[in-house]
């Protein structure tokens, strides 16, 4: 594992001395089925619609700290008010500010593993400690008692919802409930929603707990990752310290413009969402008949997948038919496990055939 030099060990922040260099190896595949991106492309009307606005846009100004046309656009697609809505550099962004804000020495986050990565990385950064409660072995549910006992002793909370990487959502009754018990914030990390079943959100639920927090990004459906924006709703006391402490420049002009344009067209969005649910269950089902796979549900636009040999499998997958997934059987809980992104249905078919292939040989 890489790791600092010895000069640089002695000259960082002491809690920072076991950080890892970032590993820039990055693999251009034929197929990327590795990072829950949208695969489809955006209907030409909606691309002709950001080229546009991006065209529109002076760069010579720097952008409004708060999105402001962006943040109002957003409010009113969840019928809330601007003042309950926060845009950052991706949800990225806004983790990192909400563990920053909330956390510290100190303190401590409830985080419930196998789940997203960050959420430890960046509570190590800010040197906030972290209280898990880890999900089933088996079906990967929250241990919902054990979570409940554990909240008064912190001072925030995560959970995603539905789950990266295991796909699992979460009931709105026991996000009240946590609320309830938390003394500080929960943030229900609602990345993949859109691709979730009707009435999943915890949105309905920002009335009645003003610790409530919800992150939703343009990376997944809206099938902007590359544009990075992201935003959180929540209570306007809790948006004022989000707005308090975010650089101030840190969503481009280029972003808002393109965000804009994008929720504005959320409608015609819709279709390559519902393509994706039904590449999903077809996925699933094909998985499933394969007695060498383990396979679960899942709410997101992906699907975790067990098997013998996985990261050599992925290995393969990679060199010999330039698909990438995601190997995660280096992770506590996820022995074993692959991360396959629901892809356009030729995509999905190539990563079925050559699955297939690599297991038939390996056997
Ligand atoms: C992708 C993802 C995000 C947000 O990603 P951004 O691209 O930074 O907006 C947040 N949480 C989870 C669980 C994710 O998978």
């Amino acid at each position: 594992m890489a790791e600092l030099s010895d000069r640089m060990r002695a000259l960082v922040q002491p809690h920072l001395a076991g950080i890892e260099p970032y590993d820039p190896s990055f693999t251009p595949c034929r197929i990327n089925l590795s990072a829950n991106e949208n695969t489809y492309p955006l209907p030409a009307s909606v691309r002709a619609s950001v080229d546009a606005a991006l065209a529109a846009t002076p760069l010579n100004r720097y952008p409004d700290p708060l999105s402001g046309e962006l943040r109002c656009e957003l409010a009113a697609r969840h019928g809330l008010a601007p003042e309950n809505v926060c845009v950052g550099n991706g949800g990225d962004e806004l983790l990192f500010n909400f563990l920053l804000a909330f956390g510290g020495e100190g303190r401590r986050v409830l985080n419930c593993p196998p789940c997203f990565s960050e959420y430890e990385f960046f509570a190590s950064l800010t040197r906030t400690g972290v209280r898990n409660v880890r999900r089933d072995r088996r079906t990967f549910e929250l241990d919902e008692r054990a979570m409940l006992a554990a909240a008064p002793h912190t001072n925030l909370a995560i959970l995603t919802s539905p789950n990266n990487p295991t796909g699992n959502p979460v009931s709105a009754s026991f996000v009240a409930q946590l609320c309830r018990a938390c003394p500080g914030p929960v943030m229900v990390d609602e990345a993949y929603i859109e691709f979730a079943d009707e009435g999943v959100s915890v949105e309905r639920l920002l009335g009645s707990c003003p610790n409530l927090v919800i992150l939703r990004t343009l990376s997944k459906a809206f099938g902007a990752a590359g544009i990075r924006c992201g935003y959180v709703l929540a209570a306007p006391d809790v948006i004022e310290v989000f707005a308090a402490i975010r650089q101030i420049y840190s969503v481009n002009v280029l972003t808002q413009a393109a965000a804009l344009a994008l929720v504005r067209a959320r409608a015609e969005l819709a279709s390559a969402v519902a393509q994706v649910r039904a590449e999903r269950a077809r996925l699933l089902a094909a998985l499933e008949a394969d007695e060498r796979l383990e396979v679960w549900p899942s709410q997101g636009n992906f699907l975790l997948v067990r098997m013998d040999e996985a990261s050599r499998i992925r290995e393969r997958l990679r060199d010999e038919r330039s698909i990438l997934v995601r190997d995660f059987s280096y992770a506590s809980g996820l022995e074993g496990c692959l991360r396959i992104t629901v892809g356009t249905p030729e995509e999905n078919d190539e990563l079925l055939a050559a699955l297939t292939a690599l297991l038939d040989e390996e056997g």
